[in-house]
């Protein structure tokens, strides 16, 4: 066994996981090398120490908040300040649409009503007034001239 190959199977010894003839030759190893007799001590050492140092103290509910943050960051990231911009102006021209829009629907409702194309005549606040009859007879003439144009 040269130093190399002790030192990458190192941690598995420690841990008492290899096989018995492995364990032998790194214990072999380990007599006859003074480096990787340095190499342990030192390596004992730092376990030693972590084991020593006191564990900080978590918030309670640490992890579970923790959790529920990640899920939430993974959900919905942050908009960068492009992606803000771009959205504002997507939002903008979408509203502005709406609002041209809204108010050619609005020119072409009055339109329709000042031109009688919608009511026959009847001005939208004196339907209210009409009979039922009259009201019918009034519908009863608009379908019989659209089917006389065709
Ligand atoms: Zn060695």
């Amino acid at each position: 066994m040269n130093c190399a190959t002790f030192r990458k199977q190192f941690s598995v010894f420690q841990d008492n996981r290899l096989s018995s003839d492995q364990m032998n030759d790194m214990a072999l190893h380990l007599q006859s090398c003074a480096d990787c007799r340095k190499f342990t001590e030192a390596s004992e050492a730092v376990w030693e120490l972590l084991t020593i140092l006191p564990k900080p103290k978590l918030p309670p509910f640490f992890y579970t908040r923790l959790k529920a943050r990640m899920e939430a960051d993974h959900q919905a990231k942050p908009l960068s300040w492009i992606q803000r911009a771009v959205l504002s102006a997507m939002v903008t021209a979408v509203l502005t649409l709406g609002i041209i829009l809204g108010s050619m629907a609005g020119r072409f409702s009055r339109a329709a009503k000042s031109e009688n194309d919608l009511f026959y005549g009847l001005p939208l606040e004196e339907i209210n007034v009409l009979s039922e009859s009259a009201y019918a007879s009034d519908y009863f003439e608009f379908f019989s001239q659209e089917g006389g144009a065709e």
